[in-house]
């Protein structure tokens, strides 16, 4: 039996009571990613994918489509194994953590068709875990959007994990796939290996799978790498 994504098998989340408060960026998280990236705005490169990143001496070489360019350290917060894929030449250390965090696909969809949603009204959640009679390898979870985001339509917006076949094709506004990391053994002793991937040999990474898989333990996985740099995520 295959273990589900972190964020979506939590389930401190899908408990009816003794939940924990669950706060929300208004209008969704892409509004702070703005604000966050202002500072440096004019210096990303969007659409731009590193190729391979390869360490010298004296520097790191990090190659795109277009081209070649030196930096004295680099930061890779991609997912694991996209990062590991980036490496010319990991080491046993990179290789041991990065290697210990499988990725699942689950298929997203975004859609107005609230028959997925709990037949009483009164008993919808924000997330509404599905329990489908057979036993399946992918969880099924329904997130009210109405209410994770507090929207005032009448239409109600869902998004629906790993469930196409249930949902109304006429409703179906967006399909999209992610990729999420699954729990697998040895992964906390990974994650306590973090500090063994941080400004080591010019290189260090973060990302939400050193935590449970949400945004918050992707700022506290980055925050400890602006530390070793002596910065605080303030600072920025
Ligand atoms: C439908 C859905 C709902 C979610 N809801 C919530 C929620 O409500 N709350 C919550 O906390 N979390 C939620 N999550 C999880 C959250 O989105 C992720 O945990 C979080 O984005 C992971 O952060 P990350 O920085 O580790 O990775 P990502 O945000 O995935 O960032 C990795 C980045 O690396 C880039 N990248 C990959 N390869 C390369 C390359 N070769 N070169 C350059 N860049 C590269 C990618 O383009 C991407 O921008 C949700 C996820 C999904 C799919």
């Amino acid at each position: 039996m295959r273990f589900v994504a972190d964020f979506l098998g939590n389930h401190r989340m899908l408990q009816r009571t003794g939940r924990p408060q669950w706060r929300v960026v208004r209008g969704g998280s892409r509004n702070y990613l703005g604000p966050l990236v202002e500072p440096f705005r004019d210096r990303l490169r969007l659409g731009c994918p590193v190729r391979r990143v390869l360490r010298t001496e004296d520097g790191v070489r990090v190659a795109t489509d277009a081209g070649e360019e030196s930096f004295d350290e680099v930061v890779i917060a991609g997912h694991a194994d996209q990062a590991l894929r980036m490496l010319a030449d990991p080491s046993d250390a990179e290789r041991e953590v990065l290697g210990a965090f499988p990725y699942q696909e689950n298929a997203v969809t975004l859609h107005a068709d609230p028959s997925v949603l709990p037949r009483r009204r009164r008993a919808w959640g924000s997330w509404n875990f599905h329990r489908p009679a057979e036993e399946r390898d992918r969880t099924t979870v329904t997130y009210c959007m109405n209410l994770l985001q507090s929207l005032r339509t009448e239409t109600v917006f869902n998004v629906t994990l790993n469930e196409e076949e249930a949902i109304d094709p006429a409703r179906v506004l967006r399909r999209l796939v992610y990729s999420h990391p699954v729990y697998a053994r040895g992964r906390a002793a990974a994650q306590a290996r973090h500090g063994e991937l941080i400004r080591a040999r010019r290189t260090s990474f973060c990302g939400a799978y050193f935590g449970y898989g949400f945004h918050e333990d992707g700022v506290r996985s980055a925050r400890k790498v602006a530390e070793a740099f002596g910065r605080s995520l303030s600072d920025a």
